[in-house]
């Protein structure tokens, strides 16, 4: 049986960024991907935002890991090309209802070390993007948007460079402990023994790891999954910073993002589904869409909103539960040596990779 010292479980943004930091540390380090390229599963399903670290709570290891890792993406991107742009993002108030959550909003970001969001009027944010509507609006300088597939291949290059590999097509089926190491069977059958091993499988993560013998149930979380479903725009992009709501319980509200070519989308919004492969947009969610939108941007015309894509948030928390926080789990938690789970990924996970492979990298 082939012996290592570290296997990484998924080939996403996260796995890779793991992969890559424990390379980087002098570690011999080996990518198992089910599929058959890198990046196939949420990382490339997503709004590619780097996102600021505004709304989650602070000393959360979303806002700790969202702000220390947009800070390294930006300056990664810079070192390696990576096609990205500070393009700035406004969070509007469509009703004087929501205008005291804007300071509140503004409050919070400061409590996560985020201290450049600018409160602005009406005429001030419709000075910066003229076709938008709103009450008042928060300006965030220092959201922007990435070429998540340019950092995804950045990472693997990095891996690759630092003596690791990525081995594609083939899932892992199950582990096992033994002396001082973990047994990995693949689904073709092959075993491999590893010191390390960092589950990163995304969506199946949980499924994963109900299949470690030796990891105590009460360690995995329960699998929830919320759709959210984007709707391209025909057309040009009436805007060129990224236009968000006041958020909603479950996601960001339905917002506008644009990517790198200047293409303008709307969404993701929240559907909460029982499959992790349930990706096919509904057309008919666009009725929803329009109505949100307009609440923004009233010149929305009929007939523009095209059914796009979708991802999947792997969520550790039911639809009527509070959110949750990123679940990684090392061996102070579950007591299996050598083993990281990594849980509930979700956003800002994009933003957060460099960080969380850092935080990973420290665990071990
Ligand atoms: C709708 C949506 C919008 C988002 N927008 C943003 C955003 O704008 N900014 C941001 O920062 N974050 C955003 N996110 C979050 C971000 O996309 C994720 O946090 C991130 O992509 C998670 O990466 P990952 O590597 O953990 O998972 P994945 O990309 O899902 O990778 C997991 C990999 O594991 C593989 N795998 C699964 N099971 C096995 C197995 N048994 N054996 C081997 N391989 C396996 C899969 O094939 C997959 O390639 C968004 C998420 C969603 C759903």
């Amino acid at each position: 049986m082939d012996q290592l010292d570290c296997v990484v479980i998924g080939a996403g943004v996260v796995g890779l960024a793991v992969a890559r930091a424990l390379a980087l540390q002098g570690r011999e380090v080996m990518v198992l991907e089910a599929a058959d390229a890198i990046g196939t599963g949420t990382s490339s399903r997503n709004s590619e935002v780097i996102h600021a670290g505004i709304y989650y709570p602070q000393g959360s290891l979303k806002a700790s890991l969202c702000v220390a890792g947009k800070e390294q993406l930006y300056a990664y991107c810079d070192q390696r090309g990576i096609g990205h742009s500070r393009c700035g993002k406004l969070i509007v108030a469509t009703s004087e209802a929501q205008v005291a959550q804007l300071q509140v909003i503004i409050n919070k970001a400061a409590a996560n070390g985020v201290h450049d969001l600018v409160l602005l009027t009406r005429e001030q944010a419709r000075t910066l993007e003229p076709q938008l509507e709103c009450v008042a609006a928060v300006h965030s300088p220092s959201t922007g948007i990435v070429d998540s597939h340019a950092l995804m291949l950045a990472l693997q290059g990095d891996l690759e460079n630092a003596g690791g590999l990525v081995v594609l097509n083939t899932p892992l089926a199950q582990a096992e402990r033994a002396q001082s190491a973990i047994i990995l069977i693949a689904e073709d059958g092959t075993e491999l023994e590893a010191k390390t091993v960092v589950n990163a499988a995304g969506l199946h993560a949980q499924a994963l790891a109900r299949r470690f013998a030796g990891l105590p149930a009460h360690c995995v979380p329960p699998s929830h999954y919320a759709k959210g479903n984007y709707f391209t725009l025909s057309g040009r992009s009436p805007f060129s910073r990224l236009i968000y709501p006041v958020p909603e319980a479950a996601g960001l509200g339905v917002h506008l993002t644009i990517d790198l070519g200047g293409q303008a989308k709307f969404g993701p919004d929240v559907q909460w589904v029982s499959s992790p492969d349930d990706l096919v947009v509904d057309p008919a969610r666009g009725d929803a869409f329009y109505a949100e939108v307009r609440k923004y941007w009233p010149a929305l015309q009929d007939g523009t909103l095209i059914p796009g894509y979708a991802g999947l948030r792997p969520k550790i928390q039911a639809p009527d539960e509070p959110a949750k926080d990123f679940l990684i789990q090392g061996p102070a938690e579950h007591g299996v040596p050598g083993l990281v789970n990594l849980f509930g990924i979700e956003s800002p996970g994009l933003t957060s990779s460099l960080a969380i492979g850092d935080y990973v990298s420290r665990l071990l």
